[in-house]
Parts: C-alpha cells; structure tokens; sequence
C-alpha cells in the first residue's frame, strides 16, 4: 500500500471534516463517506466530522447526510471519497475548504486535490478506507457499524464479489469486516431485494434487450416506461448489471430516458474495456463499468454502433 501519512497528519490536524463523495450514490459511495465519518467520529470525538450529499429513499438505509452551513468550510480539511472528477462531486461546496483530500479506486484521470490517495486496482472505495484505517491502527480502530457500511460498499462494488476486481485482498478485508460481527446476510438482502416495479422492469429488459451477432447488447428505458411502473430515475442502479446475466452479451449499454429527453447511460463489458467510450460521450470510469450521456437519439444510436464496431474488433483478437 502506497503512504497515507500526509493524509493522516491533515486529519489529525484538522478540527472540522466534511466528507463528499459522487452524485447519484450507490453503496460504494456512502458506504465509503459514512464508514469514515464514524471511524473519525470515533477516533476524535473532539472534532466536527460532517458527510454531505443527496442519499437516494433505496439507499436510506445506509445513514443520512449532515447539514453543513457555508461558515463551517471556512478552516475544514474536506475529503472527497469514490470520485473521480471534480464534476461529479456532490455539492460543489468542496473547494471551500482550507484543504482537499481525495480517496479514490477509479482511474486518476483528474488528480485533483492538494493530497489524493488513488488506487484503481482496488475493488472498492471502501476497500481503500479499510487499508487506510489499518495502516493507522494505532489511533483508528474498525467499529460494527462502520465495519457495515464498508462490507456494503464492497458488495455492491463487486456484484457480490463478481467481477474482475475482486481480489484476495478484498476477501481478507471481507474477512476482517464479518469478524466485527456484522450481519452480512442483512447487508445482501438490502442490495438483492427489488420494488415490484423495479422486478417487472428487469424482466423485461431480460426478455427483450437487443443483443447483436458480436455480443454488443442495449435496452433504452424511457420516461413513459419509468412512470407506467412508478420508478424515479434514480432507482434503475440496481438494474445496470442485469444483461450481463446472458451469456450472449458480452458488453452493454443501458440508456435512461432523463425527463428532459437526454439520457443517462450505464455501460458495461465483460471483456473488451469500455471507458474510452465513456470518455468520448462526457463520460468515464473504470476499464468494464463505466458512465456517460447521451444527449438525444442521434447519439443514442451512435452508441450503439460503437459499442457494435469495439466489440466486432475485439472479437477478431480474442
Ligand atoms: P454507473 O454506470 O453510473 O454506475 O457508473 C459506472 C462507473 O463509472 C462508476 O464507477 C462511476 O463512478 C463512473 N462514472 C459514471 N459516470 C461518470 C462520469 N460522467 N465521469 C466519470 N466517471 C463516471
């Protein structure tokens, strides 16, 4: 593990923390925010630790944010965790702080921050906060409440220790979370257990997502269909990794209508790396799970054809 001192220091010497992660949170990101604000919390109960951001009602379960007034940033070390851009940082407040840490697994794309700690290899933010906490033993100790979010984060940025990211160090850390005494199998009935709308919709998009002769797959939801099964937007996250479950589809592309008729668009592959696509439509991520924008059906369809002509050719090599 690279050092984490510097980081350590800012944090000993700061006497407020607010901590920020991505918009559109999924467990990874509040698992990873929330799991340090109590592990700080509990390490120095002397200082003013605060989490910022819109927790999603599905991911409620989680904890809730804090609500931080603009005087509050004035000397506050902010820590951002599990993002990768600036853009992308939910409340834009983070660069009013004395100093900006950031704590990251996606690619370093954009290294802001006055000190980062980016490891893109690791399977999850709160892998990282983990590794962070233990190279820190002396004063940070794994609490059963913290030690529950970051089991989250991991299950849910591994699809329960699935993909290629999962290492034997995240089953070590895993390990070390369950010996707390967490009920895992709580944790993965929250992140397996589906709204009856969310169940119809993934049946459809099993049953009727378009799949071409190189493995190249999508599925568009549309507002109309969004509003027929009572869904928000936000809530179709659970959805993104379904057409991976076909054997046939070997990369995908899961568009959602935006009410303003732009769609936000899931991408992911089991083989052949996605995220220059992702880059190429205000977008990016990690080499098989990234997110992007499509701002019409024009681009849409140039997606699509894309996603066709990536994996024809990577089809020829393998
Ligand atoms: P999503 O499809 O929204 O679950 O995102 C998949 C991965 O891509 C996550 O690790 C995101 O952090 C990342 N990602 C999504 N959207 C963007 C974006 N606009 N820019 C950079 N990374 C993104």
């Amino acid at each position: 593990m690279s050092d984490t001192t510097a980081i350590f220091n800012a944090i000993e010497q700061a006497q407020t923390i607010i901590i920020h992660r991505h918009q559109r949170p999924d467990p990874d990101a509040l698992g990873s925010q929330f799991g340090l604000k109590l592990t700080l919390q509990h390490a120095f109960p002397d200082k003013r630790i605060f989490a910022v951001g819109t927790v999603p009602n599905d991911l409620g379960w989680l904890g809730q944010s804090d609500t931080v007034s603009d005087d509050q940033y004035t000397d506050a070390l902010v820590i951002t965790v599990d993002t990768a851009n600036t853009e992308r940082i939910d409340d834009d407040r983070f660069n009013q702080g004395r100093q900006l840490v950031k704590i990251d697994h996606h690619p370093n794309d954009d290294n802001y921050g006055d000190l980062s700690w980016v490891l893109p290899d690791a399977s999850s933010t709160s892998e990282l906060i983990v590794d962070f906490i233990d190279a820190h033993q002396d004063a940070l100790s794994l609490t059963r409440d913290a030690a529950l979010l970051f089991y989250a984060g991991i299950v849910g940025d591994t699809g329960r220790f699935l993909y290629p990211a999962t290492s034997a160090h995240t089953f070590a850390v895993a390990s070390e979370l369950l010996a707390t005494g967490i009920d895992a199998a709580e944790v993965g009935r929250h992140e397996n257990e589906l709204s009856r709308g969310l169940g119809r919709l993934m049946g459809d998009v099993l049953a009727n997502i378009e799949i071409d002769k190189f493995g190249a797959a999508h599925y568009v939801i549309s507002q109309a269909q969004l509003a027929s099964l009572s869904l928000a937007t936000s809530e179709v996250q659970p959805l993104v990794s379904t057409p991976g479950r076909l054997a046939d589809v070997r990369a995908w592309l899961l568009f959602v209508e935006n009410p303003d008729g732009s769609y936000r668009v899931h991408l992911r592959s089991k083989g052949p790396a996605i995220n220059e696509l992702a880059k190429a439509h205000h977008g990016g991520g990690h080499d098989l799970a990234s997110g992007a924008n499509a701002a019409d059906q024009q681009e849409v369809d140039d997606m699509i054809a894309s996603l066709s002509k990536l994996m024809q050719q990577w089809q020829q090599t393998h």
